[in-house]
């Protein structure tokens, strides 16, 4: 069976283009770029010109570059460093709709004596930015929110975000592990203090990840140790994945308007041909503001999980807004916040697309989601329920 992969907003293929260009990596240049000897230095060269090939993408200074082991490390990195660089600010303010990776470390913040704002969003997962506004204060050291969020693809306004949160001498960090690759950036003409991506979101390998500092900007290492990264971030660098990362970042420059043009109408293609074909579907997620890869659809009376086990069996691959925890089915936060109702925030499927998808896989797709849907709903206990 042929698997179809609609799932890239939780990691994607590799770009053969990338694996061939880590393979010397491995076995054969596999010296220490802090070494002093020819062999070492010849895979410094190399980090050299990834972290030039990151910065373009970026519209960056190479200098601007830290790499990291993933978006989550690039995002506690950016967190914890700002805080450590400005000890007598106490606040922080994030939104409800943040990755793990960004609410987990807040919500710890709180416990050790931060004052943490979760702003809240609308029906279409926007943010009120009035509300923004009246939060920043004298003690706000930090503002962080996510360019566009993983689960919705929902964009936010984040350059007058920026603007309005450093007019103020805050610190503004965005988590854009989503963005990178999809929407175009040009990071020296924005007021963006910190930014995080991801290696293995955008064809390159996991284990990689950037935080990008704007020059100015001070934040306190979070790994110490050696002198990697400029003192920024120690440890022994991962070469095969930054060179990986570095190649991808290439390619991803290449491919962006293949994302918002041909993957952007397979991907409508596959949410106008569900929406008519199974009753009561509604998309999550402001349609006007939204990644160019990305469709949460909501699917009425059915369980998200039931519906992800029979495209299994189809070899679809895509992923729900429950996470099952401890045998509780828990509607995802994101969901939540935009007030979805219960019984469609649990019937949720994310579909996310990449360059590497076909025309056939999203017209299989099409072919086979209404008698999944149609089919659980006849057993569903929801269904049952209201026509009683
Ligand atoms: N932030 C967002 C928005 C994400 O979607 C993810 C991963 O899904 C992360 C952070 C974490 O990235 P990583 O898996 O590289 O740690």
């Amino acid at each position: 069976m042929k698997t179809i992969y609609f799932d890239n907003n939780a990691t994607t293929r590799v770009a053969d283009e990338v694996w061939e260009e880590m393979q010397p990596y491995f076995c054969r240049l596999y010296g220490n770029p802090s070494s002093m000897h020819t062999f070492g230095g010849q895979v410094g060269v190399k980090i050299r010109e990834a972290r030039e090939r990151v910065a373009r993408l970026l519209g960056c200074d190479p200098s601007e570059i830290i790499f990291t082991s993933c978006g989550t490390e690039s995002d506690s990195s950016a967190i914890h460093g700002a805080l450590a660089a400005l000890p007598q600010k106490r606040k922080v303010i994030t939104t409800r709709v943040e990755h793990p990776a960004v609410l987990a470390v807040c919500r710890d913040l709180e416990s050790h004596g931060f004052t943490v704002v979760e702003l809240g969003v609308d029906k279409l997962g926007q943010l009120d930015l009035n509300e923004l506004e009246h939060q920043l204060d004298n003690d706000t050291a930090l503002v962080t929110i996510m360019y566009a969020n993983n689960e919705t693809g929902v964009i936010f306004p984040i350059e007058p975000i920026a603007e309005m949160v450093t007019n103020r001498g805050i610190i503004f960090h965005t988590d854009a592990v989503q963005v990178v690759g999809k929407v175009p950036l040009n990071l020296a003409q924005s007021p963006i203090n910190l930014l995080s991506l991801s290696g293995h979101k955008l064809h390159a390998p996991k284990g990689v990840g950037v935080l990008y500092v704007k020059k100015g900007t001070r934040i306190a290492p979070f790994l110490l140790g050696g002198h990697q990264e400029s003192g920024r971030r120690a440890g022994t660098e991962n070469v095969p994945g930054i060179v990986g990362l570095g190649k991808a970042c290439e390619l991803a420059a290449q491919n962006m308007a293949d994302e918002n043009t041909r993957v952007k109408r397979l991907r409508d293609k596959l949410e106008k041909a569900l929406l008519k074909s199974c009753p009561d579907s509604r998309v999550n997620g402001d349609p006007d503001h939204r990644l160019p890869n990305t469709s949460n659809i909501s699917f009425e009376y059915v369980e998200g999980e039931a519906i992800l086990l029979l495209l299994d069996r189809h070899g679809v691959c895509a992923s729900s807004g429950s996470a099952c925890t401890s045998g509780s089915l828990e509607p995802s936060h994101v969901l939540r916040a935009m007030g979805v109702p219960f019984t469609a925030a649990h019937g949720s499927i994310r579909f996310s697309l990449s360059r590497f998808n076909t025309e056939d896989e999203v017209d299989f797709t099409i072919e086979k989601m209404p008698e999944i849907i149609h089919r659980l709903r006849e057993l569903s206990p929801f269904v049952h329920e209201i026509s009683r």
